[in-house]
C-alpha cells in the first residue's frame, strides 16, 4: 500500500493564461505544505495558454522536483484540463485548486485533515466569496440550491474549485463537459462521504475571469445529464417504460372508447380530435417504450465495455484471499 502511494498529496491546477500567477501560486503551495510531512507533488496542467504560460511552466517543473507540468496541445476547458491532471497525479490524495490565486494553497493542510477523518471528498466553502455580487454571486447562489435540490448533495457552493478527494473516488468517474463542478454529486453516485468546509477566497489579482453569464447555461445542461445519471443509469427503461405504458394505455382506452362510439353507437368519430389525441398517446408512448428498451442495450454496454461493474464496494472485511484461491485450485486439480 505504501509503496503504491509514495505521495501523500497531489494538488492538480488547471492553468489557462496565468503566467503572472504560476510563480506565485507555486511558492504559496510550497509554504503551505513543506512545514507539514506530507509528501507532496503539484500537477500543474497548463489548457493551451497563449500568454507564456506553458513555457515558464516547463522551465518551473525542470527546476523543481514537486512540480510535473502536462501541457496540453490546446485550450480544452477547465474540466478536461483537471481530467488531464488527475490522470498524471500520484497522489494517495487529490487536491484541485485554481491557478489564478483566488484559492489560497494555506487552506490545504485543513482539507487533507478533514478527509483523514474518514471522508471520500471535502468541497470548500468560499463563505467570503471575492467575486462580482450580481453577475457571479447571485447565479450561484440561484445554482447553488438548484444543484442541491436535484442532485441530492446539498453543497453551500458547488463552484469552489478547491476541494480534496481520495484518489480511489476520482479513479471511478469520467468527466464531461462542464461537470467538474458536479464532482460531488457524481462522487455521490458512486457512494462517497462527502463534506463541506469553509475556505479562504481572494479577488482575482492578475489576468481575467474565463467565463462571464454563459456559463449559467451549460452549466444547466449538465445539471440535466447529472440527474440523469443519478437517478437511471442503471435503469433507463424505469423512466422511458413507465411513461411509455402509461401513454399507451391512455391511447388505448381512448381508442377503443372511439371504437364503441363508431361501431356500437353508429356515428363518426372521424374528425374528433379526441382521435388525434388518442394516436399520438399511442404512438408517442409506443417510442418511449421502444427508446427505454435502446437505452437498456446502451447502458449495458456502457457498463460492460469499461468493465464498470454497478455497485461500488467500499471494504470487504474478514476471509483470507490468498487461502481461498489456493483451495479452490486445489479442489480444481
Ligand atoms: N481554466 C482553464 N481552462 C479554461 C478556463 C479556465 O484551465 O479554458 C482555469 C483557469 O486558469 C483557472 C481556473 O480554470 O485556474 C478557473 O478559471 P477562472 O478563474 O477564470 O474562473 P472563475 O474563478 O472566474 O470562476
Ligand atoms: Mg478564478
Amino acid at each position: 500500500m505504501l509503496n503504491k502511494h509514495p505521495i501523500n498529496v497531489s494538488i492538480v491546477v488547471p492553468l489557462y493564461n496565468e503566467v503572472e500567477s504560476l510563480p506565485r501560486l507555486i511558492a504559496a503551495i510550497e509554504a503551505s505544505l513543506k512545514p507539514t510531512d506530507l509528501r507532496y507533488e503539484i500537477v500543474c496542467v497548463d489548457d493551451g495558454s497563449r500568454d507564456g504560460t506553458a513555457a515558464l511552466l516547463k522551465q518551473l517543473a525542470i527546476e523543481r522536483d514537486d512540480l510535473r507540468a502536462v501541457l496540453l496541445r490546446r485550450n480544452y476547458g477547465q474540466t478536461p484540463a483537471m481530467a488531464a491532471g488527475f490522470k498524471v497525479a500520484q497522489g494517495q490524495v487529490i487536491i484541485t485548486m485554481d491557478g489564478d490565486l483566488q484559492n489560497d494553497p494555506a487552506d490545504i493542510p485543513a482539507l487533507y485533515a478533514k478527509l483523514q477523518e474518514g471522508y471520500d471528498l471535502v468541497s470548500g466553502w468560499r463563505k467570503n466569496r471575492q467575486d462580482d455580487a450580481l453577475t457571479r454571486l447571485l447565479p450561484s447562489k440561484i445554482a447553488n440550491g438548484i444543484i442541491s435540490r436535484v442532485t441530492g448533495v446539498k453543497l453551500n457552493d458547488y463552484g469552489c474549485s478547491l476541494k480534496a478527494y481520495r484518489s480511489e473516488i476520482v479513479e471511478d468517474m469520467n468527466l464531461y463537459g462542464e461537470l467538474h463542478r458536479f464532482l460531488p454529486a457524481l462522487a455521490f453516485i458512486e457512494g462517497a462521504h462527502i463534506i463541506e468546509v469553509p475556505v479562504n477566497h481572494y479577488a482575482r489579482q492578475f489576468g481575467q475571469s474565463k467565463y462571464g453569464l454563459g456559463r449559467t447555461f451549460r452549466v444547466v445542461m449538465d445539471l440535466m445529464t447529472v440527474f440523469f445519471m443519478k437517478k437511471f443509469l442503471t435503469k433507463p427503461m424505469h423512466v422511458f417504460g413507465m411513461f411509455g405504458f402509461a401513454s399507451m394505455s391512455l391511447g388505448i382506452i381512448l381508442g377503443v372508447y372511439l371504437t364503441i362510439v363508431k361501431l356500437v353507437l353508429d356515428q363518426d368519430i372521424g374528425n374528433r380530435p379526441l382521435l388525434t389525441l388518442a394516436m399520438l398517446l399511442f404512438l408517442g408512448g409506443l417510442q418511449l417504450l421502444s427508446f427505454g428498451l435502446i437505452s437498456e442495450l446502451l447502458m449495458r454496454t456502457y457498463h460492460e465495455s469499461q468493465g464498470r461493474p454497478i455497485y461500488r464496494i467500499r471494504e470487504v472485511v474478514g476471509g483470507d484471499r490468498s487461502s481461498e484461491t489456493s483451495d479452490r485450485t486445489e479442489i480444481l486439480s
